[in-house]
């Protein structure tokens, strides 16, 4: 029998943690008894700098309860990060791990499924949602036009797919290989290959605190989505540079002909235009570079991407 470990990111969980530790108790209790994991397998929390009691309860968990483990972050890094200081942490002792969050938006029935995919010979089981029925309607709706837009842009990335996933312990080991800092998992792990599935599943709504996502993190995580994954925007920019060139030589031809035919005092509408035009589109251009230049300049520090305070693993004397 194959050793799961679940990891769950938590950053100010403290109003879901009580309830969310029941109910994987709980689901993994039956998983254990009905001989799909092995016994020693563990839900580990990842304490993301959180500034409430979430480390101390988690520590408490582990006390009470040996299934349950914890780390915790020096400081908060993010969900991403949380979540890969989580998977590097845990894959070297299981074989495979399903990344969820705290707050059990994900239904946690579908774990079976996820591990029956795992026996079957998939390296990788993604989680995808069936239905947005619980969103706001205008998450629902940016969801859609980002997922859209990625895969415009040709990012392979699986459609509804949050971090609600199996991977399997070779497939940790690979994902360790990729030294980013710019994290964007659901964008990586399909970079991995080896065999996957995806299981489907009803999101449901948060049961107790406040979404850690706000619009501005949202639309954040959304850029560096695009701006680690691909350069099309700035291939984009050149093409556009390119065009503007070829319209400016027309406009050049036009304003030629004007002048021999003595009408040069028209020019200054037509020049206040392009200088705005230009300038502002030049602008523009600087600033997508310059965004990934900052990416460069981030990736080339190589910073750690989380730093571990304490891991609750090693028993304490
Ligand atoms: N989270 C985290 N660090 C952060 C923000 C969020 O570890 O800086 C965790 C959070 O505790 C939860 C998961 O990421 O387990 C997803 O966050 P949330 O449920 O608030 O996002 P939503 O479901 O609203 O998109
Ligand atoms: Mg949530």
């Amino acid at each position: 029998m194959e050793k799961l470990y679940l990891v769950i990111p938590c950053y100010n969980e403290e109003a879901v943690l009580e309830e969310t530790k029941k109910r994987l108790k709980e689901k993994m209790e039956s998983l254990i008894k009905n001989k799909k994991i092995s016994k020693d397998s563990k839900v580990v929390f990842v304490n993301d700098g959180s500034k409430d009691k979430t480390w101390e309860m988690i520590v408490k968990f582990h006390e009470e309860d040996s299934l349950f483990s914890g780390i915790n972050l020096s400081r908060n890094r993010g969900h991403q990060n949380a979540l890969l200081a989580g998977l590097m942490t845990v894959y070297p002792s299981a074989d495979m791990v399903i990344s969820m969050d705290a707050d059990l938006q994900d239904d946690i029935n579908v774990i079976d499924q996820f591990i029956d995919e795992y026996y079957a010979g998939n390296d990788i089981v993604y989680g995808v949602r069936s239905s947005r029925k619980t969103d706001t309607f205008f998450k629902r709706n940016t969801a859609l036009m980002f997922y859209r837009m990625m895969e415009k842009m040709g990012v392979q990335i699986i459609y509804n797919h949050a971090d609600y996933r199996l991977m399997s312990k070779r497939a940790l080991e690979a994902l360790s290989h990729f030294k980013e800092v710019n994290l964007f998992l659901r964008g990586m792990v399909p970079l991995l290959g080896f065999p996957y599935s995806v299981v489907e599943y009803e999101r449901a709504e948060r049961f107790a605190g406040e979404s850690k996502y706000p619009l501005k993190k949202m639309l954040s995580f959304a850029f560096d989505g695009i701006t680690s994954f691909c350069v099309k925007p700035i291939r984009f920019i050149l093409f556009l540079g390119l065009f503007l060139f070829f319209c400016s030589l027309i406009i050049l031809i036009y304003s030629l002909i004007r002048y021999f035919q003595g009408e040069v005092i028209l020019g200054w509408t037509s020049l206040m235009v392009s200088i705005w035009a230009l300038g502002g589109l030049q602008l523009f251009a600087i600033g997508v570079i310059g965004e990934y230049i900052g990416k460069i300049y981030m990736e080339s520090k190589e910073r750690p991407r989380f730093i571990i305070e304490r891991y609750l693993e090693e028993k304490e004397d």
